[in-house]
């Protein structure tokens, strides 16, 4: 046993695995960089308050955080989400709207670590601030609906709902409280203390036991406001436009105190255990003014890496990417040859790699073929003299002697041209 491993709820994401998390990362980019989203990168921590917001009487608020006291005496939490650090960046920084942003990074939440729910966790997101205009939102869930096909997943769910302005959702917390108190005989004990705290949360539960009393409590939809209820119909109309399935669950209501109108959840139903929910946003108009800035609506969504290459890998689409590399160069003399044309062929766009501590040309060979090298550049001891190396398509296995001098000329006549790497000093 090593002396040191990796902490509960997080994990070392090796290669290739990790080749596949930036390839990830990449397609989000493209996706949501095509509809003018640009990159934002918060401070991992910041002053508690920032979260606080997410609700007092939330999981994540009571039980999740990483907070510590600083050396300054500054009471600091490790973001649990990114959506109230980059509201608390608008307020301060105070761009011109609407700001669009995207983001991709780790949080951290002290959850119980089990497959699909880690205590260090990644997520890309958009966040969108200034309008809100309904039609905002249907951009905000089509792209998170265009990413998840652009992984090749296929088996996404989407589930909509409305919370209502603040005063619908307190109206409608009055009357699901009184319901749930009336029955709450027949709930579960975790049931019964989270109605104590946060009665939508009782909503959430997933145990069999309150199952029937959460199927008979009143849905939000009566209690909508007209214009609450008309943001709705035009979000639920656009989607439809765009022909992207959704369903209307009304039990949906999202951890986070913030939402309000807008609510979605995208699930994974190819995933069997009950960590389904790979990603899910809504809006939250008032965030930015809880924070100390002015009133401005915002709207945006956030996915889980981990659990949607979970997904990814149920359905067993959006592998990693080959890792290899295109040339091996393979010096039996001294290296020094190796040194110098490695450069050479990294610097006009190929990869290249080659071994180090004076090895056999059968175990340079090997790890050639473990490198995946499409060529061989071999240089004996002939070679070196006479100025030339043997190139060798470890593919067809044909192979021809070239002069060193010319060694790019052949390189791309079999890998065609690359884009020269732009020299650095
Ligand atoms: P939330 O901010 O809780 O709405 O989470 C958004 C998405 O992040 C979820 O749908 C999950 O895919 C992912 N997620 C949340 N918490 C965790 C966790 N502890 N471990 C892994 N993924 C998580």
């Amino acid at each position: 046993m090593p002396t040191f491993s990796t902490s509960p709820g997080t994990r070392d994401i090796l290669p290739p695995q990790a080749g596949r998390w930036r390839a990830f990362t990449s397609v989000f980019a493209d996706v949501v960089e095509s509809a003018g989203y640009e990159c934002v990168i918060p401070p991992m921590f910041e002053e508690l308050g920032v979260f606080l917001r997410l609700g007092d009487a939330t999981d994540v608020v009571t039980k999740e955080m990483y907070d510590f006291e600083d050396k300054g005496g500054r009471h600091i939490a490790l973001r649990p989400e990114h959506t109230a650090g980059i509201c608390r960046a608008f307020a301060q920084h105070r761009p011109t709207t609407p700001w669009k942003v995207w983001y991709s990074g780790s949080n951290f939440r002290y959850e119980k670590a089990q497959a699909g729910r880690y205590r260090q966790f990644d997520q890309v997101g958009i966040e969108v601030l200034g309008p809100s205009d309904p039609l905002l939102d249907v951009e905000v869930i089509a792209l998170g609906w265009h990413f998840f096909a652009a992984l090749g997943l296929k088996n996404v769910d989407l589930a909509v709902n409305s919370l209502g302005d603040p005063g619908d959702r307190a109206a409608y917390i009055d009357a699901l409280s009184a319901y749930l108190n009336s029955r709450s005989a027949e709930l579960s004990e975790e049931a019964r203390l989270t109605l104590q705290k946060n009665p939508l949360r009782v909503l959430d539960s997933k145990r069999e036991q309150d199952a029937s009393v959460i199927a008979d409590a009143p849905t939000i939809g009566a209690f909508l406001s007209d214009d609450a209820r008309a943001h709705f119909d035009a979000v639920t109309s656009g989607l439809s436009l765009l022909g992207i399935p959704f369903r209307v669950t009304r039990g949906l209501v999202r951890g986070l105190d913030y939402y309000q109108r807008t609510v979605f959840e995208f699930v994974s139903t190819s995933l069997d255990n009950a960590q389904t929910a790979i990603g899910g946003g809504g809006r939250y108009d008032g965030l930015v003014e809880d924070l100390g800035g002015p009133s401005t609506a915002g709207v945006g969504f956030a996915l889980g890496v981990d659990r949607t290459l979970l997904a990814c890998d149920s359905e067993s689409v959006f592998a990693a990417p080959s890792s290899g590399v295109d040339v091996f160069v393979i010096d039996v003399v001294d290296g020094m040859t190796a040194v110098r044309l490695t450069e050479v062929i990294r610097a006009a766009g190929y990869r290249a790699d080659r071994a180090f501590d004076g090895r056999s040309m059968k175990s340079q060979m090997k790890s050639a073929d473990r490198a995946g090298a499409r060529l061989a550049v071999i240089i004996g001891a002939d070679e070196a003299e006479a100025g030339t190396c043997t190139i060798r398509d470890l593919l067809t296995s044909e192979q021809s002697v070239v002069l060193q001098s010319e060694i790019l000329q052949h390189i791309s006549l079999i890998l065609g041209e690359r884009t020269p790497r732009r020299a650095t000093l």
